[in-house]
């Protein structure tokens, strides 16, 4: 009845469920199983509602019974189980259509037929009765389809189960599938990139959005010493020393941030855990101290990662396409703040004239040793024509005679270092979503205070997300000189209202929406900063050449 595979300590059970996302998608099935990245969308959320209602009918006779089959090898839930003529019928449930032959009679789509055979499978090897019929139920049309449970259906569940074994020993993620209207329902489209893929193999074919525009939910930046945030139910209670208490809902989060000495409890961090939203320590000049992300089921991904950036060719090669970008943005940037100004142009003439042969080097260098130092180069002429773009307007206090980095020992240098301490923050943020190793970078040589990846990534967007917004910033006069900065005689640093403001422009500009030029689709720049993540481990992972390809125009 059930000639089908002994399970063995070295190889777990396979979930039903797993092989309903191996039918439907094998890169899914690797993505959800051997990646155990997971995230439910509307479709999925719509499919535990069905469920729970059908727990709540009792007419309905369902079960939700927790199987596991120790001679098979699988493990699952079933639904719903009847009796009929003596025999166990199980049923599975669907929100949707059924397929239709060509002759339109419904027929039940392969993922949803490989699904009620390996639950009667798995029923047989439980209860050690044949099932010889499964049924799927498709709501919306409220229409029963019979799977036989015949040699076919177990020699097809047989095959799908070596696979799944096969896919799990493997460190190379599948292909994307080639039915493009798969990837319109998968919820893991946001990490698996299919249509940026596509894009790049046909530029001319328009991608269909499906890399969400916006953040799922609010950074939650706790600033004030002394502060402490606990939990009240869902929420996450945060209690300023002198001022009201306020309930955030962890649905409703994404991250916290927390700055400087503040107090959170061990229940909070459990919570923030469960609920998956990350937890980052800056100090209270701006950097970056500690994260807490769950980080479960990364290792493919980092054995990935560490075969590629241990190979020297890779670097060079990303480090071309960084460096390139970084480069390209600030003379862009140069180039767009000083349109129509003959006077500020001709101060930074000098400048645009040093970055552009650079630009030409950069395209030539051969080492990255060579890159870093075209970088650092083009940094210095760079930071001396940037300090030129603040208007007369500004205050003298606010101007700046030479780049300081710790201490800032100016107005100018503090707010350009608090500003890329919560940049850092934001990138690191997008490299643990990814599941990326931060401390393995490709362009930035390993450091003890700051991870070298984080580094690596945030050269894309000092000048969008923080260049730009800071000289705008200060030239609307929005910064005022005393209440602003703390100045001592060893550095100047910004004062609470002044770090409380740096975080608003800051975020404001995540939440910015910006046309990728390459992809042709809007996006935040908070997103932004993921893809970019997301679209660098695909230059190691068989999908090379979207990485660091969007310019300012
Ligand atoms: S988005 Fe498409 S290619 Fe990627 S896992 Fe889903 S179905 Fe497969």
């Amino acid at each position: 009845m059930i000639p089908l595979p002994v399970m063995d300590s070295h190889r777990p059970p396979v979930r039903v469920m797993a092989l309903h996302a191996l039918a439907y998608c094998a890169r899914l099935f690797y993505l959800e199983e051997v990646e155990e990245i997971r995230v439910a969308n509307a479709q999925v959320f719509a499919g535990r509602q069905l469920h729970a209602a059908l727990e709540a009918d009792e007419d309905a006779e369902s079960v939700s019974l927790d199987l596991t089959g120790e001679t098979i090898g699988l493990i699952g839930k079933v639904d719903c189980l009847r009796r009929r003529d003596g025999s166990f019928l199980p049923y599975e449930h669907k929100r949707g259509r059924p397929a239709r032959d060509p002759n339109n009679v419904a027929e039940p789509w392969p993922a949803d037929r490989l699904q009620i055979i390996a639950y009667s499978v798995l029923l047989e090897d439980v209860f050690g009765e044949p099932i010889p019929e499964g049924r799927v139920r498709y709501h919306a049309e409220n229409v029963t389809v019979r799977v036989p449970i015949d040699a076919q259906a177990r020699a097809d569940l047989q095959a799908a189960i070596a696979m799944a074994h096969q896919l799990r020993q493997s460190v190379d993620r599948p292909p994307i599938t080639e039915n493009a209207r798969l990837c319109e329902k998968c919820s893991l489209a946001p990490v698996c990139l299919p249509e940026e893929v596509r894009h790049d193999r046909e530029p001319e074919r328009d991608p269909v959005r499906l890399f969400p525009p916006d953040r799922d939910g609010a950074t939650l930046h706790v600033l004030g010493q002394g502060t402490y945030i606990g939990v009240r139910g869902d929420s996450i209670l945060v209690k300023p020393r002198d001022e009201p208490e306020s309930k955030h809902p962890t649905q409703d989060l994404d991250t916290i941030l927390m700055h400087g000495f503040n107090q959170i409890t061990t229940q909070a961090i459990r919570k923030c855990v469960e609920q998956g939203v990350g937890v980052h320590w800056l100090s209270v000049s701006g950097h970056h101290t500690a994260s807490l992300v769950p980080t479960a089921g990364q290792v493919q991904r980092r054995i990935r990662q560490y075969q590629a950036l241990t190979d020297e060719d890779t670097c060079l090669r990303l480090t071309q396409q960084l460096v390139t970008a970084k480069v390209e943005a600030q003379y862009r940037y140069l180039m767009r703040a000083s349109r129509g100004d003959e006077e500020a142009r001709s101060e930074i003439q000098t400048s645009l004239n040093s970055l552009q042969p650079l630009l030409s080097q950069i395209a030539q260098g051969t080492s990255r040793e060579t890159l870093r130092g075209l970088e650092g180069a083009s940094a210095v002429h760079y930071f001396a024509a940037l300090r030129k773009l603040l208007g007369p307007q500004v205050p003298e206090t606010l101007h700046s005679a030479i780049r300081t980095r710790r201490p800032p020992l100016d107005r100018f240098n503090a707010l350009l270092g608090y500003g890329y301490g919560l940049l850092h923050t934001a990138v690191t943020r997008a490299i643990l979503a990814s599941g990326l190793e931060p401390a393995l970078g490709f362009f930035h040589t390993p450091r003890s205070a700051a991870y070298p990846l984080v580094l690596d990534l945030m050269e894309l967007f000092r000048v969008p997300l923080w260049d730009m917004p800071m000289i705008g910033s200060l030239n609307r006069g929005q910064w005022d000189p005393q209440e602003d900065f703390e100045v001592t005689r060893a550095k100047v640093w910004l004062s609470e209202p002044g770090r409380r403001k740096a975080i608003g422009l800051f975020e404001g500009r995540l939440q910015e929406s910006w046309k990728h030029p390459v992809l042709n689709y809007s996006l935040s720049y908070a997103r932004t900063i993921e893809l970019e993540a997301r679209l660098l481990e695909k230059e190691w992972t068989g999908e090379p050449g979207l990485f660091a390809q969007s310019r300012l125009r």
